[in-house]
């Protein structure tokens, strides 16, 4: 027998007309690329993305085509979320901050249609706009009067004039809850980059899941500001529970210093926020420099990297506010787990409750975690026994864009290449990670496309590239290298070879000239070993 509700499908469109209907003087606040201060209202959005979603209509794009977006966290950013993905359409966050030649092959494996971008970007739309023959439609995100008459970029428009003039009365296509929504690229694994494609349902889910109070907590009462940028896994979900629950949003643009956001959480009456450390840093320096504190900040989620407990601890004790750490991939829509305490944890001394905190949390409800050993063993929630940390759940991957890697699901499970412990309250420490890449601030580095380019130097017979801990940046690559025989080369020449071919943040700090790289049966190189190797070495810039 089945229930008799209402079979009504979870479609984005649903979150913006609910935030239309039921907090339409919601405030959306955004400092622009111009450098002003926008304002508008979850009504306004609503109706600007049902215009944006009129405009694609216009270019006869097909339902699950591709529209991508290279832009700041900003409104417009905002009305193309919900008026690209309500009309069919999917929505693809491209980073800014990748290499042009890496934004052509993502794009062109998308195969996006349609390329909205912040005027920031413009250059690299000049870069690569000759290599991405699917793309039709270039629109620039700003007024008319702003778009750059010779920018050599064909069909471009600007946004305003795109979408400005076309009807604030939409309906809402209605399909089925598992089509595609939106998509984002990870190099977090090796080989070519993988899209993680997210649908409806799961971007439902997972924004009901977000404002749960042991989650991001995430209500009408805050001022949201996300640091993370809405390129990062759609800023971890918080535009869909924002729209759900009502709360304002801040967007800092491109003005992502200390100061600047230090400034616009004041202003804005900010209560919460989310990030990766790396920018949490800056603004703890800028305050601390400057003696300042905050007037209504009180939660932020930290994510992405391991949290410093520092920086915990210097949230907590020098500004009042509590620190979320929380753990999740591009593959899991992001959120898996969030630290919070519980009823039992709440008397414990300080320091008993921050040894708690100093983890990456609980698993959400809607997320099933559980460590292996290398046989697929499950092993105990101890807190002590570390493996191979499996997950499972509805906003979790079953399988990449394009079958990309093939089936990476053991057992119906999605193995996340971090490795943890889980302790008998349930809360996930990652120890290590199995998978062969470096984050640097928050963002990948692939170490297979550092090695492949060190490799091209005619001086080079062997290189691996490894990750060194960094106080900011977390890790920063480095490159171990076995020359040629008789070949001569030095470490500025290597890294100078580096320039041009990738981007500038994704080149090694150091080359390491030794005589032999550690391999395995296989003949793969062993990194654990030859971290063990270095593990005396200290980067070049740590002095
Ligand atoms: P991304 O797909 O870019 O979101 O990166 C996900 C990966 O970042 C995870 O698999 C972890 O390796 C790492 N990561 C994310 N959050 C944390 C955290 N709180 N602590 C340690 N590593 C993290």
């Amino acid at each position: 027998m089945l229930g008799l509700m209402q079979n009504q499908q979870l479609l984005i469109s649903n979150l913006i007309e609910f935030a239309s209907r039921h907090h339409a003087d919601g405030e959306i606040v955004s400092r622009r690329v111009e450098g002003d201060l926008h304002r508008t209202t979850w009504g306004d959005i609503a109706k600007r993305s049902r215009q944006v979603a009129h405009a694609l209509d216009g270019l006869k794009l097909a339902f699950s085509s591709r529209v991508a977006t290279l832009a700041w966290n900003g409104y417009r950013h905002l009305e193309l979320y919900f008026g690209v993905s309500g009309s069919g359409r999917v929505l693809h966050t491209l980073n800014p901050r990748l290499h042009p030649d890496q934004v052509v092959w993502i794009a062109n494996h998308a195969e996006d249609e349609v390329l909205c971008f912040d005027m920031t970007f413009l250059p690299i739309i000049q870069a690569v706009h000759s290599r991405c023959p699917m793309i039709k439609t270039y629109v620039a995100m700003c007024d008319t009067d702003k778009l750059p008459a010779d920018s050599g970029i064909p069909n471009l428009v600007s946004y305003e004039a795109w979408m400005g003039s076309q009807s604030a009365k939409y309906d809402w296509p209605q399909f089925d809850e598992n089509s595609a929504s939106s998509m984002c690229y990870t190099s977090g694994t090796t080989g070519n980059p993988k899209a993680a494609l997210y649908s409806h349902r799961s971007t439902t889910l997972h924004a009901y899941a977000a404002a749960l109070p042991d989650v991001m907590c995430i209500s009408a009462r805050d001022s949201i500001l996300p640091v993370v940028p809405m390129f990062h896994v759609n800023a971890w979900g918080i535009p869909y529970s924002a729209a759900l629950t009502g709360a304002k949003l801040v967007f800092p643009g491109p003005a992502m210093d200390g100061k600047s956001v230090y400034e616009l959480m004041e202003t804005e009456r900010v209560t919460y926020s989310a990030g990766v450390p790396t920018v949490w840093q800056m603004m703890l320096a800028h305050m601390k420099a400057n003696n300042l504190k905050f007037s209504t900040m009180r939660r932020t989620v930290i994510g992405g990297s391991a949290c410093p407990p520092a920086m915990i601890k210097s949230f907590n004790d020098d500004y009042g506010v509590d620190v979320l750490h929380a753990w999740g991939m591009t593959e899991m829509s992001p959120l898996g787990t969030l630290c919070t305490l519980k009823n039992k944890q709440l008397s414990l001394p300080p320091d008993a409750q921050m040894q708690i905190r100093l983890k990456q949390g609980r698993a959400i409800y809607g997320v099933d975690m559980k460590v292996v050993d290398e046989a697929g063993n499950e092993l105990p929630w101890d807190g002590k026994t570390s493996g191979d940390l499996l997950v499972k759940g509805p906003w979790v991957v079953a399988e990449y864009f394009k079958g990309e890697g093939g089936n990476p699901l053991i057992k119906g499970w999605f193995p996340t290449g971090d490795v943890a412990t889980i302790d008998s309250d349930g809360y996930l420490q990652i120890t290590d990670r199995s998978k062969d890449v470096i984050k640097s601030g928050g963002e990948w580095i692939s170490s297979i496309d550092v090695e492949n380019i060190a490799m091209a130097h005619p001086a080079v017979m062997m290189a691996a590239c490894v990750g060194m801990p960094h106080p900011k940046w977390d890790e920063r690559p480095i490159i171990a290298v076995v020359k040629k025989p008789d070949a001569v080369v030095t470490r500025e020449e290597l890294l100078k070879f580096f320039e041009g071919k990738t981007a500038k943040w994704q080149i090694p700090d150091d080359v390491v000239f030794v005589d032999v790289i550690p391999l395995g049966a296989t003949g793969k190189m062993q990194k654990m070993k030859l971290r063990e190797q270095l593990k005396e070495y200290k980067l070049p810039s740590l002095g």
